[in-house]
Order: structure tokens, then C-alpha cells, then sequence
């Protein structure tokens, strides 16, 4: 089946206007949600407001749907003698937290040292989104999309850094704003080989 969203991977039902049709039990969930905070779901401006909730979370965990390693599967052995690392730097990425389900807004940078095959640079950034696109911790978002990486591609080594701002900590609790979290994931040569490191590293900006 071709879905007329290209980012919702679910086998949703889709109505006439080519949107995802919200479940009535998730409705009646959000409009719960809203009873709680002190509104009432039935005031003019919160009357689509389930739905239109319900659709931005199916779309926000799209990565449940896919497998992002797929994006791994096409390489290119031709790689012109080039055996350099690859980085892809600063990567804009929004995730959720699974704690408060409150956004995570950041950037990453992805870097692999190629054995005798590279892949397309824009399905560095597809492996991040299938990841970042459910709920998460940051450490297990860097972990996994570096082991991905490290397992479908097999290279030398796998350097993933992700610098992060969480929603739950600067909206709620302590409101510290303008704090970035910093996690990182090496593998490989990036781990055991100091220089590897250190070069890349200071490519990303560390
Ligand atoms: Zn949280």
C-alpha cells in the first residue's frame, strides 16, 4: 500500500482528505487530558484539538514504523580510494522523551570510518530520524543509531554525538533554559585509536 503521507509509515486508515484517521478511544484520551489541565475539550478552539493531537503524535513516533536500518541496505563500494572518515555534522533532529513525553529538540553529528563501502550521506540522517521519531532517552537514541550503523554498515569505526535540549527539564521541574546535554557513542577505531579520535572529534566541533 502507498501511503498518501510519505512520513506516516503505519498501516492507519486514511479518510477522503488523505489524513490519518484519529481512533475515538485516543480522542477520548486527549479530551481527558485537557478535562485534567483545568480546560474543557468542548470550548470552540479545543473542538478539532484531539484530533489534530492524535495525528501530530502518530507522525512525531513515526519510527515506529520503519526499520531504519533499511536506509543501510544500498552501499556503494566505489569509493575512489577515498579511506578517510565521513562525517555528516550538526544534523537537526526532534525527539520525545519517554519520561514526560515532552520534546527533545537538537542536533547530531554522525561520523563512520568506511572499510571498502559508504552509503548515501542523506541515510545517515534517515537512521537518526527512524530512531529520534519514538519515544526516548537521549543515551539510547546516540547508542542506537551508532550501533546501527556499526552492525549494517561494518566499518572501521562509529562515532555518533548528540547535543540535545529537553523539553521537560526547560518547561517543567528545575526550568533551566538554555542547558544542551551532550551524549556520546564510539565504536571501533574512534574508541580504541586516540588520533581517529581526537580528529574527529574536533571535526564535529569538540
Ligand atoms: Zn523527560
Amino acid at each position: 500500500m502507498v501511503f498518501p503521507i510519505a512520513h506516516i509509515h503505519y498501516d492507519d486508515e486514511i479518510d477522503e482528505s488523505g489524513k490519518v484517521v484519529v481512533p475515538d478511544e485516543v480522542l477520548e484520551a486527549i479530551k481527558t487530558l485537557i478535562r485534567w489541565t483545568g480546560d474543557d475539550p468542548r470550548r470552540e478552539g479545543l473542538i478539532d484539538t484531539p484530533r489534530r493531537v492524535g495525528r501530530a503524535w502518530r507522525e512525531y513516533c513515526a519510527g515506529y514504523g520503519e526499520d531504519p536500518s533499511v536506509h543501510l541496505s544500498r552501499t556503494f563500494e566505489e569509493v575512489g580510494g577515498y579511506h578517510e572518515l565521513v562525517l555528516l555534522k550538526d544534523i537537526p533532529f526532534q525527539s520525545h522523551c519517554e519520561h514526560h513525553m515532552a520534546p527533545i529538540i537538537g542536533k547530531a553529528s554522525i561520523a563512520y570510518m568506511p572499510t571498502d563501502r559508504v552509503v548515501g550521506i542523506s541515510k545517515l540522517a534517515r537512521v537518526l530520524h527512524g530512531f529520534a521519531r519514538r519515544l526516548q532517552v537521549q543515551e539510547r537514541l546516540t547508542a542506537e543509531v551508532a550501533n546501527c550503523i556499526w552492525d549494517h554498515l561494518k566499518p572501521e569505526g562509529v562515532a555518533v554525538v548528540i547535543e540535545a535540549q529537553h523539553g521537560c527539564m526547560t518547561g517543567r521541574g528545575v526550568k533551566v533554559h538554555g542547558v544542551n546535554m551532550i551524549t556520546s557513542k564510539l565504536i571501533g577505531c574512534f574508541l580504541d585509536d586516540q588520533s581517529s579520535r581526537k580528529e574527529v572529534m574536533s571535526l564535529m566541533g569538540y
